[in-house]
């Protein structure tokens, strides 16, 4: 199964590479896939299994890649951090911490300091592979400095680094944080008035505007509502701009928030209603969108429902790895939203591509790496946090019953899941290396 279409054949790998597609004859090993799907590893760009110098995450490389692979998420990006001015140091700390992974992986670099010597750290490292950077665009820092986050761009451009960009415009948030605050609706029922679409979709504006100025490749990342999608729709007309949803925005909407536990789904941005879960299918099936990244980063129930917490002090971010791939194919597929052609391209060769991986990652194809799924279509699994293999405590979708599930996963050639069982050492994984945009 790829992009391309669907055929039924062979698949021969050898030295951890595809070698053939067709009729194969004899092989050391053979696993037999009749009434099975054969897909592409899939390739998240949005994780953070990463380290900070002041943060731990529950998931980390070890924890979060067993959920991946479980998942068939062959190759995961997790987000760093620029470290005490440098932006190598960041990458330097990702592997470290990615030298426990099962997956295969690369980064993107968070710039939280904007200055020179940032900027003339990145033709090397871009050399070197490591062709990502992140921006907040709703942080302070980036209101305070936009002259220096706009000289970023452009020596991400000249370098050929992707940026990846959290659109929505702080000041927005600030006023609307600040308003609620005021009138004392601090609780977390106030969570989606405190950034509303109108902080998306301005954003997405000013990115798009920027990426026409600077000449940079944007990747917007987690996109959430019809307003902000006819943006980057718009401006995909001339700017080199991305986009990516999250599986959150893809069925789930802001009524979670009358719930007691409505803190459990709290992201960034939150969720939306129906309209804009039906805009967001609509974008991902007609090709606005081109990627499904998990912005996997799950926080224990205690951590998410502690007493007295504030809604911009609960912890953002939920687990979504593993139950990526299954959920596209059970609500995408089966519910008639998306083909599977388009399932593949969102989850592989798309996000290979605008990581700049592919066809190394996101193929099957003569020469790729062998990273395969081999899906049972018809399994049935119901949706329980305690099956998982992130460290989370809850599952997001705990209950929700799903058609189809990845049987064997291949790494490289390697098996390293096959029916319940994860097989990889951690410390397998090897870096991705990135290929840069041109300018
Ligand atoms: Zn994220």
């Amino acid at each position: 199964m790829t992009p391309e279409g669907e055929r039924r054949a062979d698949l021969a790998i050898q030295d951890g590479r595809i070698a053939g597609i067709g009729t194969i004859g004899d092989a050391a090993k053979v696993i037999d896939a009749t009434g099975r799907l054969v897909l592409p590893g899939c390739v998240d760009l949005h994780t953070h299994l990463a380290s900070t110098p002041t943060w731990t995450p529950l998931d980390d490389f070890e924890r979060g890649t067993r959920a991946a692979i479980a998942g068939g998420v062959t190759t995961v990006v997790s987000m760093v951090y620029q470290e005490e001015g440098s932006l190598r140091r960041g990458i330097e700390r990702g592997l470290r911490d990615a030298s426990r992974s099962l997956a295969d992986f690369a980064f993107h670099v968070v710039a939280t300091d904007p200055s020179e010597a940032a900027m003339a750290e990145l033709p090397a490292l871009v050399r070197e592979g490591h062709a990502g950077l992140k921006v907040f665009m709703v942080s302070p820092r980036y209101v305070e400095r936009r002259d220096d986050y706009r000289a970023l761009l452009r020596a991400a451009a000249e370098a050929g680094a992707l940026v990846a960009v959290h659109a929505e415009d702080h000041a927005i948030v600030a006023a609307r944080t600040a308003e609620l605050h005021a009138a004392g609706r601090t609780s977390v029922l106030h969570f989606p008035e405190s950034r509303p679409v109108e902080a998306e979709e301005t954003a997405v504006r000013e990115a798009v505007a920027l990426a026409t100025s600077t000449g940079a490749a944007m990747y917007l990342v987690h996109l959430s509502s019809r307003r902000a999608l006819a943006a980057l729709r718009e401006g995909k007309r001339h700017a080199r701009v991305f986009g990516e949803t999250r599986p959150l925005y893809l069925y789930l909407t802001r009524e979670r928030f009358s719930r007691p536990d409505a803190a459990l789904w709290v992201g960034q941005p939150p969720l939306r209603d129906g309209e804009d879960v039906a805009a967001v299918w609509a974008a991902l099936a007609e090709g606005t969108l081109d990627t499904v990244g998990t912005d996997h980063i799950p926080h224990p129930r205690a951590a998410k429902l502690a007493p007295g917490l504030s809604f911009d002090r609960i912890p953002p971010g939920v687990a979504n790895l593993e139950t990526l791939l299954p959920m596209l194919y059970s609500e995408g597929v089966r519910g008639g939203r998306l083909t599977i052609t388009r399932m593949v391209e969102v989850l592989a060769a798309g996000p290979a591509r605008v990581g700049g991986m592919y066809p190394r990652k996101g193929a099957l194809a003569l020469g790729s790496d062998g990273d395969v799924v081999v899906f049972d279509p018809d399994a049935r699994r119901t949706i329980r946090a305690t099956d998982m293999h992130s460290a989370c405590d809850y599952d997001p979708y705990e209950g929700w019953e799903v058609t189809g599930w990845p049987e064997t996963v291949l790494s490289r050639g390697e098996i390293v899941f096959e029916r319940g069982k994860l097989a990889g050492p951690p410390g397998r994984g090897k870096l991705v290396p990135r290929a840069p945009y041109p300018a």
